[in-house]
């Protein structure tokens, strides 16, 4: 018997949202049902209301920065019990048996199914997101939010912490001298500064916006901060960094941000824009650098990156909007209009009356 269910969608590529009404599975035996209370909007919402992947499904229920609390578990479940603080992220299934599945990479599965967006899970249903009542997921797709950590503030860590905290540690950039830069200050960009400065890397900041300077170094504790329009800026920086974390979500050029890796470097894309991008080759030869992807984290990793952040009081900068905000917020993000990033109280103010 599927379960009513509550959120808001996107009908079309205009990506307005508006009420919805639809359904969700039983709670199986290895499943548990959590209300939600918060959910933040990454801008993967936004290229997914508006299908700039060409993947989307509609109607699209978005929201994969999802934390509640739990109500109901199946007969099966080991981990979690009512009451609980849990959050689910990007991903709710994988096969569990492939290479990546065994090594705790759900992420790189095959047959991994995103929260929502039009993926199909294991028994047909159509996955939708946290901009919703409440959720059901395998206990394997959820994590503990611990305590000590705020739940509206938790909700970003979910898709953007574990994201930049990922490539950071996979790349060896989560150490006292290594220098990073991270291109693009915006909800995954901050939570990256934040992170690489509690890993006890430099920290460089690569933006398009100079009114960031000031919050970068003295909100976040980034060393330094350029502005990659400034060519003399950029030139002076050259052959600096071991690795970069590149998380702009449109169209830029790769060529300044090669040139400022020393050799053997590495520049992780981590945002997706809609559109290829020029790959400059010479400069990739002759410093043997690097330019690789990276897809959020496994779900061993994401319980380890929000224990991370609790012991090391990291909390992303939030703006707390209501669910009817929604547009206007998708609408802002889409201008850079955030600091620095939207969470949606879902708990107070979905509204399944109107
Ligand atoms: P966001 O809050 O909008 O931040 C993106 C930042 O990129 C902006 O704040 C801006 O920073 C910079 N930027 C925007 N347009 C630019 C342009 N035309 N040229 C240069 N810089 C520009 O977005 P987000 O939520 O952090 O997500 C960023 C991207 O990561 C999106 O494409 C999203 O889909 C993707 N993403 C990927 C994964 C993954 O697993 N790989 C997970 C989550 C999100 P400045 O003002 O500092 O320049
Ligand atoms: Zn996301
Ligand atoms: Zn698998």
């Amino acid at each position: 018997m599927a379960q009513k269910a509550f959120g808001w969608a996107a009908r079309d590529t205009s990506g307005i949202l508006s009420p919805f009404h639809f359904s969700r599975r039983e709670n199986g035996e290895k499943d548990v049902t959590f209300k939600v209370l918060y959910c933040g909007i990454c801008h993967t919402d936004l290229h997914m209301v508006k299908n700039d992947w060409g993947i989307s499904a509609y109607p699209v229920v978005p929201g994969h920065e999802i934390v509640g609390v739990v109500t109901e578990v199946g007969s099966k479940v080991e981990k979690f019990k009512r009451g609980d603080k849990v959050g689910v992220g990007c991903l709710v299934g994988s096969c569990r048996s492939c290479e990546d599945c065994s090594n705790d990479l759900e992420n790189y599965c095959p047959k991994m199914v995103l929260t929502y967006g039009g993926a199909k899970y294991f028994d047909g249903t159509t996955t939708h997101g946290g901009y919703s009542d409440f959720m059901v997921a395998d206990e394997h797709f959820l994590v503990r939010v611990p305590n000590g950590i705020a739940l509206d503030a938790a909700a970003p860590l979910l898709c953007a912490g574990i994201t930049v905290y990922s490539p950071l540690k996979y790349y060896g950039l989560d150490k006292p001298g290594a220098h990073v830069g991270i291109v693009g200050l915006g909800g995954l960009g901050h939570v990256a500064v934040k992170f690489a400065k509690a890993m006890g890397a430099k920290v460089t900041v690569i933006s398009t916006s100079p009114n960031k300077k000031d919050e970068a170094i003295q909100r976040f504790g980034a060393d330094s901060f350029l502005v990659s329009s400034d060519q003399a800026q950029i030139k002076a920086a050259t052959s600096t960094m071991d690795g970069i974390i590149d998380t702009v979500s449109a169209f830029h050029p790769l060529l300044p941000l090669i040139g400022l890796l020393k050799s053997h470097g590495k520049l992780v894309m981590v945002g997706a824009p809609d559109k290829a991008l020029e790959l400059p080759i010479l400069p990739l030869i002759f410093g043997r650098k690097a330019v690789v992807g990276s897809c959020v984290g496994g779900m061993k990793e994401t319980q380890e990156m929000i224990d991370f952040a609790a012991k090391h009081n990291i909390t992303p900068d939030i703006e707390v909007v209501p669910m009817n905000y929604v547009n206007t917020a998708l609408q802002r993000l889409s201008k850079g209009d955030v600091r620095y990033r939207f969470v949606i109280d879902i708990g107070n103010t979905l509204n399944s009356t109107m």
